[in-house]
């Protein structure tokens, strides 16, 4: 099964369609559908690791200011208790929380995926970052979810390589300040031709720019981390915008454009 890195940008991005969520729509669609989802998003950092564990995940609506419409949007995908239980054991010894009441899928995860599987019929289970813990940590954590590729599980990692919002500018658009398209070309070049040195990004004169915050950048670790020897990471999306945005995004294992 692939695994894919995300840039997901503004919550609003659920309700629109622009080239964004095109790109998402259309990775999942050369994808094979997974059985379940495994969804490793930047809105999700605790102190400890935890997962969620409910059959029926609520839809979390993590964001402030938006019209009316966006806090009546549902992504109403099962939950997962026995992946959730799977996903403990493979991460063993480290100590995994069993959420069956706290969270559910926030904005990092629902906004994507009602793009790329607007059916919200595959079982989706959210796994926290643990903020307490170093880069180091979380590349060796994330290696040891690999077997639930094999197993049909879809693994999103949600974040986004380029997140400064204090330094937004709208009326940039389609654009990134210099800082922010190196940073992006850093990070894609890294991706593509060695992805297993993912954590040397985190020493580029951008990335304090670029990752003010370390919560969006880490899940793109998870996805390097996975990536085999003999695999080559795809970058299907290639975006900078606002100036100090960019919505990048990553995948491993999807068969090539017929
Ligand atoms: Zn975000």
């Amino acid at each position: 099964m692939p695994a894919v890195f995300i840039g997901h940008g503004s919550p609003g991005n659920a309700l629109e369609n622009n080239a964004w969520t095109a790109a998402w729509h259309g990775i999942a669609a050369r994808m094979p559908k997974p059985k379940a989802i495994l969804a490793i998003s930047a809105h999700w950092f605790t102190r400890g690791t935890a997962v969620t564990a409910m059959t029926r995940p609520r839809t979390i609506h993590d964001f402030h200011g938006f019209p009316p419409k966006m806090y009546e949007l549902e992504y109403p995908a099962p939950g997962s208790p026995e992946l959730a239980r799977e996903v403990a054991e493979l991460l063993a010894p480290e100590r995994v929380f069993l959420d069956e009441a706290e969270w559910g899928l926030d904005h990092g995860s629902w906004a994507v995926l009602i793009h790329m599987y607007p059916e919200a019929d595959i079982p989706v289970v959210q796994l926290s970052l643990n903020g307490l813990q170093n880069w180091e940590h979380h590349f060796a954590l994330a290696k040891r979810l690999a077997p639930l590729r094999d197993r049909g599980v879809l693994i999103l990692a949600s974040g986004q390589i380029v997140h400064n919002l204090r330094m937004t500018n709208l009326r940039l658009g389609h654009q990134g300040y210099d800082w922010a398209v190196r940073f992006e070309e850093a990070v894609t070049q890294t991706m593509t031709t060695d992805p297993a040195s993912v954590l040397s990004l985190v020493s580029h004169p951008d990335y304090p720019l670029a990752s003010p915050t370390p919560e969006h950048f880490l899940p793109l670790v998870y996805l390097a981390s996975l990536v085999e020897q003999d695999e080559t990471v795809e970058a299907f999306l290639r975006t900078c915008s606002f100036g100090s945005s960019s919505l990048s995004s990553y995948a491993v294992g999807v068969p090539a454009k017929t």
